[in-house]
């Protein structure tokens, strides 16, 4: 664990407080995963973390948590506490502190996440959550039926840990979400997005999806996001794109769905997933409709140039990256549901690697040069002039120098009359 983290567990040691790591790291640390974020669990007050530390910030202070930063670190320093009422299914405001870590530990989700460990390596563990990590077993502490009674999202958050450490299920953990699906209902779309987000980022989302579709989960949600219509050959395909590039695995699930371009934007817009993020994702989708018209119109067998010049179009319009990531979908997606052999899916990418430039900013020559030049006022055709500039360079059918693109945009003026 973190030196920093240490420190703090000393100070508060030192002046008579109990004090814990907590949760999420410890469990990550039995696991031998790597720790993103350690939380530590203390007797002492809110005012009295303040008061040991120089700098602090009052968090989330009404539910006894402060974050203590220690060397540039921020560290989540959470009084003992229990919940009040549980009101709608959710995790209530209102908490009271206690002077027993048991207690603490008590109020956690699952017995994995219930775990402390102090300074010397002991570790607190009163609901066996050391044996249910070496046995990979989610399990919740105490009753399931209430646990998820009291707090539905904890149902998203045990299929996102089962997918994410290829864990299994304990029976009655299972058999209680299974019971109190519907109190999903209650949840924030915007809370069961960030699990759903983890489930996508983690090793197995596939599994995540398997879960959820069995256990009806998402059926329940506020909005409701027709798991059982996903086509599971492409789903199966999900973990072969890298989790660093997530966006192509909600691409390839849209794809699983078969959204065109409008649906995924409403999907992802139910999904509260934010405009960069939505936008990220349904432009993978755009492309394939655009490959499919190109296809289509030019009815060719063959690939030639013109299909080049109007693949080259579409990179640019959309961007090299969006472009890459969709290639990227279409070689992990079964070729008998592609737009495009894979035959001709080599070729794209070649097409693409060659560009010479993907940038207007890339021209040797600016909007204001072209006017120059043409002497003539700006208008909607500059665009379109910079446009083609950009295509034939890209191209490498005009060299980027001044010269040369002077000598194609006069070319273009006269044609144009
Ligand atoms: P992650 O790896 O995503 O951070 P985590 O288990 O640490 O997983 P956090 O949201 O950081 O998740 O929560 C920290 C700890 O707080 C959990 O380990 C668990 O003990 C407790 N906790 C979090 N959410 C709930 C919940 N909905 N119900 C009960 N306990 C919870
Ligand atoms: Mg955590």
């Amino acid at each position: 664990m973190a030196k920093q983290s240490e420190v703090i567990l000393q100070t508060l040691h030192a002046h008579g407080f109990e004090a814990y790591w907590v949760g999420g790291c410890v469990r990550d640390e039995l696991m031998g995963r790597a720790v993103h974020d350690m939380d530590l669990t203390t007797s002492a007050h809110p005012e009295e973390i303040i008061r040991l530390f120089e700098h602090t910030i009052p968090t989330g202070i009404q539910h006894g948590t402060i974050t203590v930063m220690m060397e540039g670190q921020p560290f989540e320093v959470t009084t003992y506490r229990v919940e009040g009422t549980y009101i709608d299914h959710r995790r209530p405001d209102e908490v009271t502190f206690v002077k027993d870590i048991k207690e603490d530990l008590q109020r956690r989700d699952f017995t994995m996440n219930a775990i402390a460990r102090d300074l010397d390596g002991t570790y607190i563990d009163p609901f066996d959550g050391l044996m249910d990590t070496r046995r990979g077993k989610i399990r919740c502490v105490g009753n399931p039926l209430e646990r998820f009674d009291e707090d539905a999202l904890r149902m998203v958050r045990c299929v996102r840990f089962a997918s994410v450490f290829g864990y299994s299920i304990a029976k009655n953990t299972w058999k209680g979400l299974c019971t109190q699906r519907s109190h999903l209902q209650y949840i924030a779309m915007e809370r069961i997005r960030v699990e759903i987000e983890k489930v996508m980022s983690g090793e197995d989302p596939l599994r995540g999806f398997e879960l959820l579709n069995r256990s009806r989960l998402l059926e329940f949600a506020k909005v409701p996001v027709l798991c059982s219509r996903f086509d599971s050959e492409l789903l199966s395909r999900i973990h072969e794109l890298s989790a660093e590039s997530v966006h192509l695995r909600w691409g390839l699930l849209l794809y699983a769905g078969n959204f065109n371009g409008n649906e995924a934007r409403t999907y992802l817009k139910k999904w509260t997933f934010s405009n960069q993020k939505k936008d990220d994702i349904s432009s993978l989708i755009d492309i394939d409709e655009q490959v499919r018209f190109l296809f289509e119109t030019n009815n060719l067998i063959s690939l030639d140039d013109s299909q080049r010049l109007s693949w080259i179009s579409i990179v640019l319009q959309s961007g090299l990256a969006t472009a890459k990531g969709w290639l990227e979908i279409q070689g992990v997606i079964p070729e008998h549901r592609r737009v495009v052999s894979t035959y001709d899916l080599t070729i794209l990418a070649v097409w693409t690697s060659q560009m010479r430039i993907h940038h207007l900013k890339q021209l040797v020559v600016s909007g204001g040069d072209i006017m120059q030049t043409l002497k003539m006022p700006s208008g909607p055709w500059l665009r379109e002039m910079l446009q083609h500039l950009l295509l034939v360079v890209s191209a490498g059918i005009v060299e980027n120098t001044k010269e040369s693109l002077m000598d194609e945009m006069k070319r273009v003026n006269k044609n144009h009359g």
